[in-house]
């Protein structure tokens, strides 16, 4: 069976979806995306996606493509269409069709707007989350303003790559001494009953699954610290854990080649993936 994806309006076979070369997406990275995970046929955590979409469209001064609603229609219809049980709908919005100008378009320029489906059959259970993930750690080269979800992502792409030369999983990028987060996730350390994040900056993407696992953590009557860690600390670490959109929460297990904590998944990562996946079903429409 073909994808059925939608471009500006329309829903199409994958191989007859077209972008103009001038888009200003292909040209400038001049764009942003949101992924949201599927679980039974429904989506998780919709609203925080479409709000955090609705704040990178306002920080770069783009048009919004459609009001949350119509975009909740069209999620729904490329998950019924494609036969999506458990996935993911990537969404890309971008500033449009320009000839080639550092200079934005007219703000009447209509804004580009894609998405599709990946199909992620088992997607909440991956081997990953049971055996953990190893990570290196590497310099964060990115640009400074992290907190909008734009689709300039070459460098967490090397970041993945100079992961998998090193034999590792993923990496977690260090800025003046300090994590900052994954190549495309949130980075955690618990030290013996309190779960420790960066607190929220533009230093970092302000992730929509880091947001209901500290809401849950806290529900829970577990300890959240927010603040920056550096690669000591989480090295003598009790555990430690990433979350995404797409992943969930996920252990980390070791860290440049050394073991955290035991080295295998730790009970408070362990419970949050639970509590996460539960409340996520629950709440998914
Ligand atoms: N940080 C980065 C750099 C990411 O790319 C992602 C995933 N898009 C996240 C954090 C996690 O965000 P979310 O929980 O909203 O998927």
């Amino acid at each position: 069976m073909t994808r059925t994806v939608y471009v500006n309006g329309d829903y199409l076979p994958e191989e007859e979806a077209k972008i103009s070369v001038f888009d200003r997406g292909f040209l400038f990275a001049d764009g942003i995306y949101e992924v949201t995970s599927v679980l039974g046929g429904k989506l998780i955590d919709f609203e925080g996606h479409a709000k955090r979409l609705a704040r990178s469209l306002a920080e770069l001064e783009m048009a919004s493509p459609a009001p949350r609603g119509e975009l909740l229609k069209i999620h729904r219809e490329l998950i019924a269409r494609n036969r999506i049980e458990d996935g993911l709908v990537y969404l890309q919005v971008t500033r449009g069709v320009a000839d080639r100008d550092f200079a934005y378009p007219a703000p009447e320029t209509p804004p580009t707007i894609v998405l599709f489906t990946q199909a992620k059959p088992g997607l909440a259970d991956s081997p990953a989350a049971a055996s953990g993930i190893s990570v290196i750690s590497i310099r964060d080269q990115r640009w400074g303003r992290r907190d909008i979800k734009t689709v300039q992502l070459l460098y967490p792409s090397m970041g993945k790559m100079m992961a998998k030369a090193a034999g590792a999983d993923d990496a977690w990028m260090v800025e003046e001494g300090t994590v900052t987060e994954g190549t495309s996730n949130n980075a955690y350390i618990v030290k013996g009953s309190t779960i420790i994040t960066r607190n929220l900056g533009t230093e970092i993407l302000h992730g929509i699954t880091r947001a209901a696992v500290l809401r849950l953590a806290k529900e829970a009557q577990m300890t959240v610290d927010e603040r920056p860690f550096t690669i000591a600390e989480a090295m003598a670490a009790d555990e430690a854990f990433i979350t995404s959109a797409s992943s969930f929460v996920v252990p980390v297990v070791s860290l440049d080649g050394q073991r955290i904590g035991r080295g295998i998944p730790g009970p408070i990562a362990t419970r949050l993936r639970k509590i996460y996946l539960d409340e996520s079903r629950k709440a998914a429409i």
